[in-house]
């Protein structure tokens, strides 16, 4: 891909949008009505928007490397609070997916000073899984678990997002499906 390609994909994008519904961008300026915030890995192959067929404006997004949810990261926070407070959202999603570059990062021990305070927050939300007992997908399933968790325990949930709930989804690779995790 370069970037002959993202303009002419906006063009494709633009021209498809007006073919389809005429008064989309008309729409799209008057405000946003999201009925989810999700939080989804950074991967360039598990866009939310794109795996769910959703058109702008329909799904809160923040994403980073392996879906974490960390007490401290002061952007998290603000989308979490603005998406409650504000947008009123109907829910919120951990979005992993399978073959995870993070996940299994953290399984392997990489350790490099860019990376070392990251994936020891990917390692805690997988620790105690069973490296031989467990199936392929195991470690992804435990990281979501984790952070379903770790949502609910943050303060800014605990004082506007209760009764909000928080689902977990693991996108796989193999074949696009989404499994829902509870
Ligand atoms: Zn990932």
């Amino acid at each position: 891909m370069n970037y002959e390609q993202l303009i002419q994909g906006n063009e494709a994008f633009i021209q498809k949008m007006k073919q389809q519904k005429p008064d989309f961008f008309e729409e799209l300026q008057k405000g946003q009505t999201p009925d989810f915030f999700v939080l989804s890995c950074s991967d360039s192959r598990s866009d939310p928007d794109t795996i769910t067929s959703s058109l702008p404006g329909k799904l809160f997004v923040h994403r980073n490397v392996a879906n974490q949810v960390v007490e401290k990261d002061d952007s998290l926070r603000t989308g979490l609070y603005y998406a409650m407070r504000v947008l009123q959202i109907k829910g919120i999603i951990i979005l992993g997916h399978t073959g995870c570059g993070g996940v299994q990062a953290a399984r392997q021990g990489v350790s490099n000073e860019h990376l070392d305070d990251w994936l020891g927050h990917v390692e805690t939300s997988i620790r105690g899984i069973d490296e031989l007992q467990s199936d392929d997908h195991a470690h992804e399933r435990q990281n979501i678990r984790t952070q379903i968790e770790n949502i609910k325990e943050l303060p800014v949930y605990q004082d506007i997002g209760k009764g909000i709930p928080v689902l977990g989804a693991l996108f796989h690779l193999e074949n696009g499906k989404i499994e829902w995790i509870d």
